[in-house]
Formats: C-alpha cells, sequence, structure tokens
C-alpha cells in the first residue's frame, strides 16, 4: 500500500530543509516574508525543470527561438503594457488583528468552502459576483459584507475599506532618487519578448507562426503568504509568445493548449491531477479572447501552473503606438501587412519544481516499515546514480571511487556515499528521488561485475561495470511512472 500523506505539504518543508532543496531566504536574519533560497539540491531541480522546457519549447523545435532580455526594461514598457496603471492587487485589512489580505482570496475562500459542503449553487452564485466585482473596490467591500466573511485570526468582520496596490517593485536608475528616474523590476518577462519582436524578426530569418520563449526571474510584491514557493516575491517564468497570423489563432490556441498539457504528463506528473480549466469570459482581460490554465491538484486544492492566454495583437500594438516603432509584419509572398495574434504558455518554474517534489512524493508502506520516496523523473532528480562501496576495506572503495570519476566524465550525477548501512544508504537516496544506485562489492573486484539498485521497485540486477553507462542512459529512456495506490 503506497499513499500521500494528508499533512504531505509539511512533509515536502521539512525534506527540502532538512535534504537542501530549499532554505528560507535571509534565515539567520529571522527570514524575509514569502522569499526562498535553493540549495545543492533544489538549485540541480530548478535547472533540470528549466532544460526540460528549454528543450521541448526550442531545441527540439525549427519555429521557436530564445532571448534573454534584460530585467529592468525603459518604465514606459510597463506603463504601455498596462501594468502601472493595472496591475494591482484588491487588499483588505482586519481592524483587530491588523491582518491584510487579498480581498478577491477571501471571497474564493468562501466559494471553496461552500463547495465543500456540498453547497454548488451558493459557490456558484458567490464566485460570479466575485467576477463581475473585480476591479471595483467598492463592490468587492460589499461582497464581503454580503458573504458574511470573517477574519481567520481575530473571527471578527471589523474591516477597512479595499484598496489597490501595485505589484512592481520600483527601483531608480542611476544613484540618486531625482523623482524622474523611477524603474521597476520586471513583473513578467513577456514585455521583453515583445520589444525584441522587431529585432529577432528581422535577425532570425523566422516569420509567423513562430514563438520567442524566455525564462527569468519576474517580481511581485506579492501581500498574502503563499504555500510554500507556489507564490513568493521573486519567482522565475518560463513564458513563449506564438506570433500567428490572426486567422490561425484558434488553431494555434488548441494546439499549444494541448502540447502544454502533454509536456507536464511527460514529465511524469500524474494525468489524473492534471486539467486544462478555460477562464470564463467574465476573468478575461478586455484585450484577450481566451485562457486557459494548466491546474494541478495540490494538497491545498486546484491550483494553477501554468497559463496559456490568446493575447491577440494588443501588445504589438500598443508598443507601435507609445514607441512610433512600427511592430506589424510584412509578408514578401502574399504582400500582406499585418499585426500578428499572440498565443502565450507562461509556467513558473519554482511552481513546476514543487509541483514535481508534491507529485512524486510518497511514504511507502513497506512491511514493519515506511519508506520516503521521491519518484521524480530520473531526468529531473537532482542526483542520478548514488556510488557505494559495500564497505570501506579490501579496495572496494578506491574501486567505487574510480567508477563514480567514470559516470561523473559521463555526465551523470553522483553522489558517493561509504558511510553506514547500506541500506541507510538506499533510503537516503530514495527520499531525494536519486533513480539509481550502484554498489561495488568483492564481485567487482573479482568478475568486475557491479549491482545497480532501481529506487521505484527497489529491484537489483547485476552488471559488468563496463556497461553501466550505457545501461543507466537507457533506463533513463525507458523510464514510465510506477503505478501508486492513491
Ligand atoms: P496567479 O493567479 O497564481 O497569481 P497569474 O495568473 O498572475 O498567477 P501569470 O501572470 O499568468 O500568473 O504568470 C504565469 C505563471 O507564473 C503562473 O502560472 C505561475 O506558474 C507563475 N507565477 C506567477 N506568479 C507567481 C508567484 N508569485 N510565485 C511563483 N510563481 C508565480
Amino acid at each position: 500500500m503506497a499513499k500521500q500523506p494528508s499533512g504531505v505539504m509539511d512533509a515536502i518543508v521539512s525534506l527540502c530543509k532538512r535534504r537542501g532543496f530549499v532554505f528560507q531566504a535571509s534565515e539567520i536574519y529571522g527570514g524575509v516574508g514569502n522569499t526562498y533560497d535553493y540549495g545543492p539540491l533544489g538549485v540541480e531541480l530548478l535547472r533540470r525543470v528549466k532544460d526540460a522546457w528549454w528543450t521541448r519549447m526550442v531545441q527540439e523545435r525549427r519555429d521557436v527561438v530564445g532571448l534573454d532580455s534584460a530585467i529592468i526594461q525603459h518604465p514606459q514598457t510597463w506603463v504601455t503594457s498596462g501594468h502601472v496603471g493595472g496591475f494591482s492587487d484588491p487588499l483588505i485589512d482586519n481592524k483587530t488583528s491588523k491582518q491584510r489580505y487579498r480581498a478577491d482570496h477571501l471571497i474564493e475562500e468562501k466559494v471553496a468552502k461552500y463547495r465543500k459542503k456540498g453547497r454548488d449553487k451558493d459557490a456558484d452564485a458567490l464566485q460570479a459576483k466575485l467576477n463581475a466585482s473585480l476591479g471595483d473596490n467598492a463592490a468587492l467591500r460589499a461582497l464581503i459584507d454580503e458573504a458574511k466573511i470573517k477574519c481567520p485570526v481575530s473571527g471578527t468582520d471589523d474591516w477597512t475599506d479595499v484598496r489597490q496596490f501595485n505589484l512592481m517593485f520600483k527601483t531608480t536608475i542611476g544613484p540618486v532618487d531625482t523623482g524622474d528616474n523611477i524603474a521597476y523590476l520586471r513583473p513578467e518577462t513577456a514585455q521583453g519578448i515583445f520589444l525584441n519582436f522587431k529585432n529577432v524578426l528581422e535577425s532570425s530569418r523566422q516569420k509567423p507562426p513562430f514563438g520567442i520563449a524566455q525564462i527569468g526571474k519576474s517580481f511581485r510584491n506579492e501581500i498574502t503568504p503563499g504555500n510554500f514557493v507556489f507564490r513568493t516575491r521573486e519567482f522565475e517564468q518560463a513564458e513563449m509568445e506564438f506570433f500567428v497570423p490572426p486567422a490561425e489563432n484558434d488553431h494555434w490556441f488548441e494546439y499549444w493548449k494541448s502540447a502544454r498539457l502533454q509536456w507536464y504528463i511527460d514529465l511524469g506528473i500524474d494525468p489524473g491531477k492534471l486539467r486544462l480549466r478555460d477562464h470564463d469570459a467574465d476573468e478575461l482581460a478586455h484585450y484577450s479572447t481566451g485562457c486557459t490554465d494548466v491546474e494541478y491538484e495540490y494538497p491545498f486544492g486546484w491550483g494553477e501552473l501554468e497559463g496559456i492566454a490568446c493575447r491577440t495583437d494588443f501588445d504589438l500594438k500598443r508598443h507601435s503606438e507609445a514607441s512610433g516603432t512600427d511592430l506589424v509584419y510584412f509578408d514578401p509572398q502574399t504582400k500582406e501587412r499585418y499585426t500578428p495574434y499572440v498565443i502565450e504558455p507562461a509556467g513558473g518554474i519554482n511552481r513546476i519544481a514543487l509541483t514535481c517534489l508534491i507529485d512524486a512524493y510518497e511514504e511507502e508502506q513497506l512491511e514493519g516499515d515506511v519508506r520516503t520516496v521521491l519518484h521524480l523523473h530520473p531526468r529531473l532528480a537532482p542526483i542520478t546514480v548514488g556510488v557505494f562501496p559495500l564497505v570501506k576495506k579490501g579496495g572496494m572503495a578506491e574501486r567505487a571511487d574510480e567508477l563514480e570519476q567514470e559516470l561523473r566524465r559521463a555526465g551523470l550525477a553522483t553522489f558517493y556515499d561509504e558511510k553506514g548501512a547500506i541500506g541507510r544508504r538506499y533510503r537516503r537516496q530514495d527520499e531525494v528521488g536519486t533513480p539509481f544506485c550502484v554498489t561495488i562489492d568483492g564481485d567487482t573486484l573479482e568478475k568486475g561485475t557491479v549491482t545497480l539498485r532501481h529506487r521505484d521497485s527497489m529491484e537489483q540486477e547485476t552488471l559488468p561495470s563496463g556497461e553501466l553507462v550505457a545501461a543507466i542512459r537507457e533506463r533513463i529512456d525507458a523510464w514510465t511512472r510506477p503505478e501508486r495506490k492513491a
């Protein structure tokens, strides 16, 4: 029997700290809210998630190219994109507890409560009212009263008015703050792509339909706490703007929805916990003709992993008007000039990494024992092979050391461990998702064979050490998600 315990988030947070995936940022100074550092294993996991995304989105395709644009762009960028005027959250304070909340989140929590109690009609009605009230502070405030929402800390309904709070981090360009040199840390990577549309078009010989992809840090001054690294103030985004002739918009929207869902399945995530959720018309930005989220069923409920949005020609047109640079495409064959429409798959690397950890986590019931194991896809696992001499003596440690060097030279991520009982060494690797362990024993010295042990099945096989690299590569390629009982 296998299970994911109900306290899986607590278990993941504790595992991440204990084994060096994620630490609280500035921990020795008491930490910074919603900000984390990634330790030795965490940084490897992030790198592998980014590699998997880049491989699928850029390297395997002829019609997508990459970009790495600056975090601080011309401040006008964010005026034109609408972020200076509109990228804000509705905040409300409880006067008794002095706690601050996002008003829309409080209402969403009430909707979820109704659903849990089977009061679907009430849930639908409240959700509809919320959608109609977004962007209207007075209407949101009235809805908080109407839904009789109380502060989760003080239990009172002693609320302030709702105010809008812009999520962009401000800084200044140059050493002195003169008031007219304000700049912003980018809240999304997408705008850097739009600003470079013409540069890329002219330098890369692409023509619509084609995409520009980028992975990089984004910053949002998020107010509400965020389920560990699910919502943080700085995070890495993976975004791709796919520029298409307007008539092909619907075709490519459908294409990217299914391509993006498939990528998560190929990463080994449980397809039963993934879904595509189309936004209702009243959830869409005014310029958007459609948006679908890839969602995952987290221990705290369904949440967005990635959004796939139809941005139409909104961004390119606005930047053309504001900058005076013509961002249209001229098709030399049809002699047609048009502003391409854009389909944007946008995901968060940290959120994807967290999702992989949650989905891979299992406390497996063995006879009289519980095994903590991460069934990560071998391509995502921070360590690919654990290398152990059965005992330190008799030349086994030296041979194991040599073999580990060989594996490293072959490009495999290894971890050498000669301490403690072999069973405990296996378990330490299971807990961080290492898919393979190799044990060097007396037979290695006599016959040149090693034992290859598999994380998911715990099965062992004996191989000539010279075949090890090829065998591991083959098993990585052949890996499939092990069946697990819920
Ligand atoms: P949310 O509704 O969760 O705030 P969003 O719809 O504002 O997200 P987008 O602007 O579409 O998010 O960003 C694309 C992706 O970036 C999200 O799907 C998510 O994976 C990631 N992301 C957004 N905000 C954060 C954050 N504060 N922390 C971590 N990842 C984030």
